[in-house]
């Protein structure tokens, strides 16, 4: 496999990794047509060494085997589904909720991290002239100012032309398949090992086209240019699901604002996603120092302000979390396994069970798919798979309507039989989920 065909088949998420590994220096990150960050080759680019730290090629190693290299201790656990880990809790940060996206638990770690001085540099996604990007960051003071999650495309192609210029240790953070590349050039290079001291996992359910902050832009009621995109902007009198996105319109400064509920399910149908995040298995960014997400489960997700999963994999992190406990930084009650997985259900139920149904098909159709973990390939019934294939054709026309319309109300009109349709599927296969408990639990009666 090649970057090349990594390119042409659609499954690059942008990482931006393997810009590292051209030694002609001739490659560089360019926007694609739909909205994503892709490598684009000189004529000298050297792919035999790139595609060795791409996370989606064919030959590359999976997280389970990665995981045992960095993460498999005699005193850490593991999971089939949430991987190695040490510790498992949900709750939120006392000092850092209000102004971060979830519990601001991320925020909490990056800021702890310099503190103690175990790391010296942050290499994470902040503003930069209204827009979002990596890069490196050390003032504490100002920790704030990296808070909150950006869900619009990013890229580390910067992290390792710059690592050798940084003084010191760095701490980075990074959705499941940016930190599964960080691991693949640690593992080539264990000075890198030496130098990223410390990953956060951003537990992430799919990349959005840069389009999607467009199309969210024009149903906040923006007409013109905009920056300054905030993408969670919490309501602490509701629940956690109850947020907003804003811009700012450069012409008149105004602010705009949609409530997100009002624009239906943006994750579950895979509007503007990349097509790389469907052959994906990494629900918990299981090869990160510690994993952070949503705690989409009751009762953290009825606070309007957020809460966190914390999955602790290595020491230092679980170190971390147990000084905030002990210093009552953090409020955090310890999970179980179960409850993890509930937190994040949505997003396994597509990843992991629709997995061997989506391979099988775009196989069938002569594109190319990264090699997955047997153990999530597990066939589905009939319903489930109508489901996937009505999923799969509404991330591609959400793109597709994007391009041709480049308007809100237009978009909304053209793919209004798809989403149909996929609610169609989704409400039957429910219905049926259903209908086999019962009988069931008639059965064990
Ligand atoms: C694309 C994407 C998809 C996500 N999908 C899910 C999901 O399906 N389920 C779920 O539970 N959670 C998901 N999240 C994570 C969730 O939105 C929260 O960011 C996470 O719980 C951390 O919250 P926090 O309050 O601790 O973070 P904060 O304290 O607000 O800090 C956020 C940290 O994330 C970094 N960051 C911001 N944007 C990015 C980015 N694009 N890539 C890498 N780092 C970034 C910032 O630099 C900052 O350090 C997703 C995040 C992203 C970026
Ligand atoms: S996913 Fe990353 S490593 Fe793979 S081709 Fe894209 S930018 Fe390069
Ligand atoms: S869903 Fe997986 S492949 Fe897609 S951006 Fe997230 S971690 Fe990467």
């Amino acid at each position: 496999m090649t970057i090349d065909l990594i390119v042409k088949n659609n499954l690059c998420t942008g990482c931006g990794v393997c810009i590292s590994e051209d030694q002609s220096h001739q490659a560089k990150m360019i926007w694609n047509n739909e909205g994503f960050l892709v490598p684009s080759l000189g004529k000298s680019s050297t792919q035999d060494k790139m595609i060795k730290v791409c996370p989606f090629a064919i030959q590359q190693k999976n997280e389970d085997e990665l995981g045992e290299l960095f993460l498999k201790l005699p005193e850490t656990q593991y999971h089939d589904k949430i991987g190695y880990y040490y510790g498992l809790y949900a709750g939120y940060s006392k000092q850092f909720r209000e102004t971060s996206s979830s519990g601001g638990i991320a925020t909490y770690v990056f800021n702890a991290l310099l503190e103690q001085k175990i790391v010296d540099y942050l290499f994470i996604v902040k503003e930069v002239d209204g827009q979002y990007a990596y890069q490196f960051f050390s003032n504490v003071e100002e920790i704030t100012q990296i808070s909150k999650t950006r869900y619009t495309p990013v890229t580390l192609e910067k992290l390792f032309q710059e690592l050798s210029k940084v003084d010191g240790k760095v701490a980075v953070s990074g959705v499941a398949c940016f930190v599964k590349a960080i691991r693949l050039k640690q593992m080539y290079d264990p000075v890198l090992k030496e130098k990223i001291a410390f990953i956060v996992g951003i537990i992430c359910g799919g990349l959005k086209s840069k389009y999607y902050t467009d199309y969210l832009a024009q149903e906040a009621g923006c007409k013109n240019e905009y920056n300054y995109a905030q993408y969670r902007v919490k309501n602490k009198e509701s629940y956690a699901l109850d947020y907003k996105f804003s811009c700012i319109e450069k012409s008149d400064k105004k602010i705009h604002m949609v409530d997100m509920q009002s624009l239906g399910d943006m994750w579950g149908t895979g509007l503007f996603k990349s097509n790389a995040c469907d052959f994906c298995d990494d629900v918990l960014t299981e090869l990160a120092d510690i994993s952070l997400g949503d705690a989409w489960i009751d009762p953290y997700d009825k606070n309007g302000l957020g809460n966190s999963i914390i999955i602790t994999r290595t020491k230092i992190a679980e170190n971390l979390i147990k000084n905030g406990l002990n210093k009552n930084l953090l409020a955090l009650d310890v999970m179980n396994t179960e409850k993890i997985i509930l937190s994040q259900n949505g997003s396994f139920n597509h990843r992991h069970k629709g997995l061997a149904f989506r391979v099988m098909k775009v196989n069938k159709e002569g594109k190319l798919t990264p090699r997955k973990r047997n153990k999530h390939m597990v066939n589905q019934n009939l319903l489930f798979n109508f489901v996937q294939n009505s999923r799969l054709k509404t991330r591609q026309k959400s793109l597709d309507y994007w391009l041709e319309t480049r308007n809100h109300l237009k978009f909304k009109i053209k793919m209004k039989p798809y989403l149909e349709n996929l609610k169609f599927f989704t409400l039957w296969n429910h219905r049926l989920i259903k209908l086999k408990k019962i009988l069931l639990s008639k059965k064990d009666a």
